[in-house]
């Protein structure tokens, strides 16, 4: 379990371990999950998409695993309940279980080849979980020397909702540049990843204009307005302008969204 004890939402970090079977995966890759059972129908449940939250070596190098970042469905979008068939399944798995995994999926929202890119990462919730699979690659890559600079806006309800939080604080601040977006503390104004992009516009500008900067957004689709406006106000704040750079950064395959 990933999230604190005070938190509303169980998120739960799965290795899954492929054995002596070859699935080979890419950081920004996702897998399906197929529930056992059937439907109130009696139809096979359909598979679920979750990414690899691990980088392509694997969770844990030599071993041939992979992790996933999986939340809890209890409830939908509007704070309806609803039980989660796939979440509910992966979170309740006991060590040894057999799993039925399907793809790898996904050809496009990819980390650059090019080992100095730098990579502007923002994402809500658990679509932290590609972004957690590059920031694993590119620091165990730290001895290297290869450079790129990361930029991370992270947004959760709380510090105890997020994915993550201990291991991120840990790393070196000249690695990654981690700007964090709280919605739901008591007493404090609800922040979104956004509102941070604003705030951060000069080191946002810089990169948004980098030659070899890769921009990913995964998380909910509510957030994709948002940055798109939070990216606007950035370059006209400097006197750029966004709807002649956003054609530039997607033909180069520079600007990546998953969302849902
Ligand atoms: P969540 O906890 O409900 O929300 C995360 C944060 O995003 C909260 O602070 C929330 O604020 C904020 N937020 C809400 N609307 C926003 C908006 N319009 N703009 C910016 N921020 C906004 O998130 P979650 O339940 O983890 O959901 C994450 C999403 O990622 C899901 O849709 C999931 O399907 C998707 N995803 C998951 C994976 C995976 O592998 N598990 C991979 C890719 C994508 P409020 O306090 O206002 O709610």
């Amino acid at each position: 379990r990933l999230t604190g004890d005070g938190a509303s939402s169980d998120i739960r970090h799965i290795v899954l371990d492929f054995g002596q079977a070859a699935f080979p995966v890419l950081e920004g890759q996702t897998i399906g999950i197929l529930p056992p059972g059937t439907d109130a129908q009696g139809r096979p449940h359909h598979p679920r998409l979750y990414s690899v939250a691990s980088p392509r070596e694997g969770e844990r190098p030599r071993y041939n695993n992979l992790a996933l970042t999986v939340k809890r469905v209890t409830e939908d979008h509007d704070g309806h309940p609803v039980h989660g068939v796939a979440s509910n399944y992966l979170c309740d798995l006991a060590k040894g279980d057999r799993v039925n995994v399907i793809g790898p999926y996904g050809t496009s929202f990819l980390m650059p080849n090019h080992p100095g890119a730098n990579l502007l990462m923002v994402c809500t919730g658990t679509g932290s979980a590609p972004m957690r699979a590059m920031t694993e690659r590119r620091r165990r890559r730290i001895p290297l020397k290869e450079g790129g600079t990361l930029m991370l806006f992270f947004g959760a309800r709380a510090p105890e909702e997020l994915p993550y939080f201990g291991p991120l604080m840990k790393l070196p601040k000249d690695f990654i540049d981690i700007n964090f977006a709280f919605s739901r503390v008591p007493g404090q104004p609800k922040q979104y990843v956004q509102d941070l992009i604003r705030a951060r516009h000069d080191a946002v500008w810089r990169q948004l204009n980098a030659a070899d900067c890769y921009i990913y957004l995964c998380g909910l689709k509510g957030m994709e307005k948002g940055v798109d406006e939070a990216f606007r106000d950035v370059c006209r704040q400097h006197g750029g302008d966004w709807e002649a750079l956003l054609p530039q950064l997607r033909e180069t395959s520079r600007y990546h969204i998953e969302t849902y």
